[in-house]
């Protein structure tokens, strides 16, 4: 049996076990950490859980997918609901919106609220699914970076298609044209922070994302999003996987331009195939120092960082739901700090996930699990303590005028994260969520591939290489992995 080493046991990594190990490979993941999923983990606190990093789940058919490869029933491992309210949007001037997703109902809130109309939300999302036809097998399931992408009929025919993808202005122009009201245009604009970008320099093709969400949906998994972690190591284990916690890979070993295994402090593991989940950056700088260096890679512009208050809310909030955004009064400024002078506006867009909703027992009876996160700028050694500190003056002053409470007296527990943690926790260069931004034009052809032609048998998975950052993309780098490891 071949054997394979998987660096890292983010989501990327474990779907890459998952996959290797369906086609037989003997497969052992090395995991820093003494727990499994990376970003995607939990941690309780005085009688609260709360998921840690990601908190919107979408396109779970690339979930159910790795069990259906296996020969399992995907319920028996993990259940999930569709979510009837995608988000409640809340802006200082008390105009509230429900992205409802049965779409006649969201347009009937988007007509009483706003100036825009049925027919302009369903022409964006009309757009976003065109966008996604042409985009979504070439540039997401498939290596931009093989000869045989470019040579296949599907990839000529959406080539022929380039001029439907708007890759030419920017989505705050684009959403402008499709928008009459300044708040519908602000709602669109927010999806370029699903992936880390800024809406007034990305290309408008990023107005993919809302087709993800409202029309595939959005999800709840029944347990939280930890349990997609959890499910999926339980999974890769069924299958023979083979995990081991607190080992973290020194060095990736090279002979002949061929990989050979790893390096853990002086234990030499060899192996047929290795695939690094961790940071391509640190994968190079740290894992690989003695080989060529792909340093414009390296030096791309990084996706923005969060930082996140986690509180224990002793109250409950009938007017939020799941997921809640409040709006910054000045959508370009917020973006100019966050890309521009790498600092954090006075008025921040809160976002505010709640699983208590969903799931009860996120919280003790009568109170609400509040991961309150703002977008923030990736980390070039800020004065992190300064920004927590106005940051969290600057959230509770703004909640406090959308809800007319007192937060700061309903706070029983609290914990922080901010880039240098994420960094240190994850080994995300710069604390980046989603690895390289997608500001640029070119960005999709930009990432660092799955594979180096430099070094054979080597790959690479996860958020910071292609197809990009973000629970299905990530997912779908194993994917696209498995299959060139499998055609070769
Ligand atoms: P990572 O999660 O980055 O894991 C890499 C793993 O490698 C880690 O476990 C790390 O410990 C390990 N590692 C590092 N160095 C070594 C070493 N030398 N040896 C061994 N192991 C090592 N995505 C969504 O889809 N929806 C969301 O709502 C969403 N919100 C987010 C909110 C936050 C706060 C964050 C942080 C991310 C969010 N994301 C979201 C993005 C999503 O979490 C990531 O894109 C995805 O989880 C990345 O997974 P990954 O496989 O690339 O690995």
């Amino acid at each position: 049996m071949p054997k394979a080493i998987i660096i890292g046991a983010g989501i990327a990594g474990i779907a890459t076990a998952i996959r290797l190990a369906i086609d037989n490979y003997e497969v052992s993941v090395f995991e820093a950490n003494d727990y499994p999923g990376g970003k995607l983990s939990q941690f309780n606190k005085q009688g609260y859980r709360f998921d840690a990093g990601p908190s919107l789940f979408t396109m779970p058919q690339y979930v159910d997918k790795l069990f259906n490869l296996a020969g399992k029933k995907p319920s028996d491992y993990f259940e999930y609901e569709k979510l009837e309210e995608v988000c409640r949007y809340f802006w200082d001037d008390k105009t509230h919106l429900t992205a409802y997703a049965d779409i006649d109902k969201f347009a009937k809130e988007i007509e009483k609220n706003t100036q825009s109309t049925q027919q302009e939300i369903n022409t964006f999302l009309k757009k976003s699914e065109t966008i996604y036809d042409v985009t979504h097998e070439v540039f997401l399931e498939k290596s931009l970076h093989l000869l045989n992408t470019y040579t296949n009929v599907n990839t000529a025919k959406s080539f022929l298609r380039f001029g439907e993808i708007d890759a030419f202005r920017t989505m705050a122009k684009a959403n402008q044209s499709f928008f009459t009201d300044a708040k519908m245009v602000q709602y669109a604009n927010r999806f370029a922070t699903y992936n880390g970008s800024n809406p007034y320099q990305a290309p408008a093709t990023l107005n993919v994302i809302p087709h993800l969400e409202q029309n595939f949906g959005a999800y709840f998994p029944k347990n939280g999003m930890y349990a997609i972690t959890q499910s999926l190591v339980k999974l890769a284990e069924d299958l023979g996987v083979k995990f081991y916690y607190k080992k973290k890979v020194d060095e990736i070993l090279v002979e002949n331009k061929k990989v050979k295994g790893i390096k853990i402090n002086s234990e030499i593991i060899e192996a047929d195939v290795v695939a690094s989940n961790i940071d391509v950056y640190f994968t190079y700088k740290k894992l690989l120092k003695d080989e060529a260096q792909p340093q414009k890679i390296l030096k791309q512009e990084r996706s923005s960082s969060a930082l996140i208050f986690y509180w224990g809310i002793k109250k409950e909030f009938p007017q939020l739901g799941l997921h809640n955004i409040f709006f910054s009064d000045n959508y370009k400024d917020e973006f100019n700090h966050l890309f521009k002078s790498k600092t954090i506006f006075n008025d921040p867009t809160v976002y505010i996930n709640i699983s208590s909703k969903f799931k009860k027992d996120d919280a003790p009876s009568g109170c609400e699990n509040w991961f309150t996160m703002i977008n923030v700028p990736n980390n070039i050694g800020q004065n992190w303590e300064v920004f927590k500190t106005e940051a969290r003056a600057n959230i509770i002053k703004k909640l406090n005028k959308n809800l007319g409470i007192d937060l700061e007296s309903l706070i029983e527990t609290e914990e922080v994260l901010d880039p240098v943690l994420i960094e240190s926790k994850t080994s995300s260069y710069r604390g980046s969520l989603y690895g390289t931004s997608s500001n640029g034009k070119f960005a999709a052809f930009l990432r660092h591939a799955n594979f180096t032609k430099k070094i054979k048998n080597l790959y690479f998975v996860g958020g910071s290489v292609h197809p990009g950052g973000g629970i299905p993309l990530a997912l779908l780098s194993a994917k696209i992995v498995a299959d060139i490891i499998k055609n070769e």
